[in-house]
């Protein structure tokens, strides 16, 4: 039973999904990358900016996980009171850790505030079509030009641009009024100075959308219209955030390096070559530019220099797990698996076990084509879905694991599985019939497969 109480758990993020391949399908073809982008140093990193929020406002025990959406703009946003979605255009836009830990400040501020109280209630009704819209867009999805990289890291994820119309729909379901945006920001501020934290990141960037005329003028910002900033709000941010004690508090340097690699990263992954060359040239020596520019050559097919330039960030920080993750991750999309476990193998064991990074080493194992990897592979995709349950990476990994081993009924169940979660239900329910007849009535691999079979489609998923 355990799939199906997840169903009712599943999120936007499965429902964006689905919708990305269902009743989408005039835009699918435009529509290429995955509207939530999965990064392990990223959400990592973001868990870290929010954690210590979240325990200040009371909320440490929720669970509140920070998802990546796939848009360039920048958006921060609480939906469903179990999230805090962010756009990779605002870490982007964000050039210090605290400016983007005082969004999350201000949005915690919402969920902390019950500000969602009534827009659940609007959710529940109108879920499928205004969090799709809001998160895909139902404008014009502009597909990225990735479509040969199918790992881990950021790889496989266009970058999307949002057109204009779905902007009434996103007003309706986010918008707050001014009442609790002063809330928000009044609670944010406290959050952060219980701890110790400056205020001015939050003020700079809110100050940034009322006073940019840019922003004004255009009027597109998702920011703006969903989180309404007159003068006299931002004024009044100001005389609060200037009045904590922390106000002048610098960020960390070592965590103002880890925001710059991110943001290098996402630049790397997500813009063209020639934006990213222009961002961070090559008369730039600092290891954020070294690391951009490292991750574009192997995205555009020199794996050579790729690894060369890999090895150099490796000899500055030996123990910097994404080091080796995108060594891994080069030498796999170079068809070069076998050589990528003993990178994969030590980013696994310097993240401290991160699913993301298991996903990857045994994808690697099986890649390999050498049975003796295969129980091996099968025992940390097994370890990485558990913990990491949303990724169909993990599943269809497993799959291929479990087909090498000849074992076809679990290979259907996690077939299956992933095919759930990628949203394609038609394709769930047949593999899950089909494990089912393999598995023995009652054991835990039929109940499981009978849960994908009797599962509900997610909202506004296609149910044929
Ligand atoms: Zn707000």
């Amino acid at each position: 039973m355990a799939l199906r109480k997840k169903t009712s758990k599943l999120t936007a993020v499965a429902t964006a999904v689905a919708l990305a391949v269902a009743p989408m399908s005039a835009l699918a073809q435009q529509a290429k990358g995955p509207p939530v982008i999965r990064d392990t140093e990223a959400e990592q990193l973001l868990r870290e900016y929010t954690r210590p929020i979240l325990r200040s406002a009371g909320l440490e025990k929720q669970n509140i996980q920070i998802v990546i959406i796939n848009e360039s703009v920048f958006n921060a946003f609480v939906a469903d009171g179990r999230r805090i979605f962010v756009n990779y255009g605002a870490m982007m836009q964000s050039e210090t850790p605290n400016q983007i830990i005082g969004v999350m400040a201000h949005e915690t501020g919402h969920l902390a505030g019950g500000h969602l109280s009534k827009m659940r209630e609007q959710m529940a009704q109108a879920q499928t079509q205004m969090i799709i819209a809001m998160l895909l867009g139902a404008g014009a999805m502009v597909a990225g030009s990735r479509g040969g990289n199918s790992n881990g890291g950021l790889a496989n994820a266009g970058a999307a641009v949002v057109a204009g119309p779905q902007e009434m729909i996103r007003r309706t379901l986010i918008s707050y009024v001014r009442q609790q945006e002063e809330n928000a920001d009044r609670a944010g501020v406290k959050f952060l100075n219980a701890t110790g934290q400056s205020a001015k990141g939050m003020y700079e960037t809110f100050k940034r959308f009322t006073n940019d005329s840019l922003f004004a003028a255009r009027g597109a910002d998702p920011y703006v219209q969903s989180h309404p900033m007159p003068a006299e709000r931002v004024a009044a941010l100001e005389e609060m955030a200037r009045s904590s004690p922390y106000w002048d508090k610098k960020d960390d340097p070592a965590l103002q390096l880890r925001h710059d690699m991110v943001r290098a990263k996402i630049s790397a992954f997500m813009e063209r070559q020639d934006t990213v060359y222009r961002r961070y040239p090559s008369s730039n020596d600092g290891l954020p530019a070294r690391y951009a520019r490292a991750i574009t050559t192997y995205l555009h097919g020199d794996l050579r220099s790729a690894l060369a330039q890999i090895d150099g960030l490796i000899q500055v920080q030996p123990n910097n797990p994404y080091f080796y993750e995108l060594r891994g991750q080069a030498l796999l999309e170079g068809a070069k698996p076998a050589e990528a476990i003993a990178p994969l193998r030590k980013a696994v064991s310097l993240s401290n076990n991160a699913p993301l990074i298991e996903m990857l080493l045994g994808q690697a194992l099986v890649a390999t084509d050498n049975k003796a990897y295969t129980e091996e592979a099968i025992a940390i995709l097994r370890a990485a879905v558990a913990r990491e349950s949303e990724a169909p990476l993990g599943y269809a990994q497993l799959a291929m694991a479990y087909g090498r081993k000849g074992d076809f009924a679990q290979a259907d169940l996690a077939s299956a599985q992933a095919a759930y979660l990628r949203g394609d239900n038609k394709t769930a329910r047949e593999l899950a019939s089909r494990a089912k007849t393999r598995f023995a009535v009652g054991t835990p691999g039929w109940v499981k497969a009978d849960d994908i079979v009797a599962a509900k489609p997610l909202p506004g998923q296609n149910s044929n």
